[in-house]
């Protein structure tokens, strides 16, 4: 699979912003380019510095890095704008480069049953959406793209934690077509109602997303049993800027209602070694990226929730309701 940088964008909006300094963050799977990366920088004459922490959404900018290091810039690789900033940046999407006509070829037999399709992508396709969508269309299906909604920067663009837009059209559909990876599937599977099915261009499959699903509600139904049962809690607040999921405010009376111990935690990433460490904490909440607590549940040591589950384990909201609304 080849990758495209948008070399030509990002040295137009370079020469615009006219930096001295620059942080440079780039999503996991392409930091393997800095060096490619930082030879764009040396010809226009900015000083340019990589972070190397992690980098797993459009909902972490860097900015106190970029302070740090007295950067005026940030450039921001692989993913689109998911927050406004008060600090200058730069998002450089990055497209994959591919030919998805095979995949989408074997696609149509999975699909054969469903008339209306809700097409959504992950940002990597955004520039393929409309070929898709005429492919489709020309085998006879209706295909309407998810609403532009919250953190979706386009239409049918979705995000690992906002299905909004999808969730907008899912009575319209008979079902979702995701073209994207194991990660965006998941989290539309664990959002929507109607049945997913993942383009999956990193391993050159289709797949009907659905086995999962149960099995993440069963650890998240096991989870909030844990949660009431607890002593002592842990509101985890996560430190990337974007990824604000409620205030703890909102919760901690209601615990102490119920006679828990409640300390705050602040966390940039989340790691079970870091968790492990509050060895007494019998059950976390997290307020930072939803997605630690839904898919990571085997990798932690204990119980870890979001903001809606614990609020069922406080009896204020019911797992029906959530069921309803989708988990995400
Ligand atoms: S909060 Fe999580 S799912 Fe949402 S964009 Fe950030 S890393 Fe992705």
């Amino acid at each position: 699979m080849a990758l495209d940088f948008e070399k030509e964008k990002l040295i137009e909006e370079l020469k615009k912003a006219n930096p001295k300094k620059v942080l440079v963050q780039l999503a996991e799977g392409i930091k393997q380019n800095a060096n490619e990366i930082k030879g764009w920088f040396d010809e226009l004459g900015i000083e340019v510095v990589f972070s190397g922490e992690t980098c797993w959404g459009g909902c972490d900018i860097a900015i106190d890095e970029a302070r740090n290091i007295d950067a005026d810039l940030i450039v921001h690789f692989g993913h689109a704008e998911f927050i406004k900033t008060d600090f200058p940046v730069i998002y450089i999407e990055v497209k994959d480069i591919l030919d998805l006509n095979p995949l989408l070829q074997k696609s149509l037999d999975v699909i054969k049953s469903y008339n209306t399709i809700g097409l959504s992508y992950s940002i990597q396709h955004c520039h393929d959406i409309e070929n898709i969508k005429k492919f489709y269309e020309e085998k006879g299906k209706e295909v309407i793209l998810s609403k532009k909604r919250g953190t979706n920067a386009y239409e049918g663009h979705i995000t690992g934690c906002d299905y909004q837009g999808a969730k907008e059209i899912q009575e319209q559909v008979d079902c979702f077509v995701i073209i994207g990876n194991k990660f965006h599937s998941i989290g539309a599977t664990l959002a929507l109602k109607k049945p997913v099915i993942l383009i999956d261009v990193y391993n050159n499959d289709v797949k009907i997303m659905g086995d999962l699903k149960d099995k993440i509600l069963k650890q998240r139904a096991i989870a909030i049993e844990k949660l009431k049962e607890a002593k002592n809690v842990g509101i985890i607040v996560g430190m990337k800027c974007g990824q604000k999921f409620g205030s703890p405010e909102k919760i901690i009376e209601k615990l102490k209602e119920r006679g828990k111990n409640v300390i705050i935690i602040t966390m940039a990433d989340l790691t079970p070694d870091k968790i492990m460490n509050f060895y007494n904490i019998d059950a976390f909440i997290e307020l930072a990226c939803p997605r630690i607590a839904l898919d990571d549940f085997a990798n932690y040591p204990k119980p870890i929730l979001t903001m809606r589950e614990a609020l069922v384990a406080l009896g204020e909201i019911s797992w029906d309701e959530i069921l309803e609304q989708g988990i995400l």
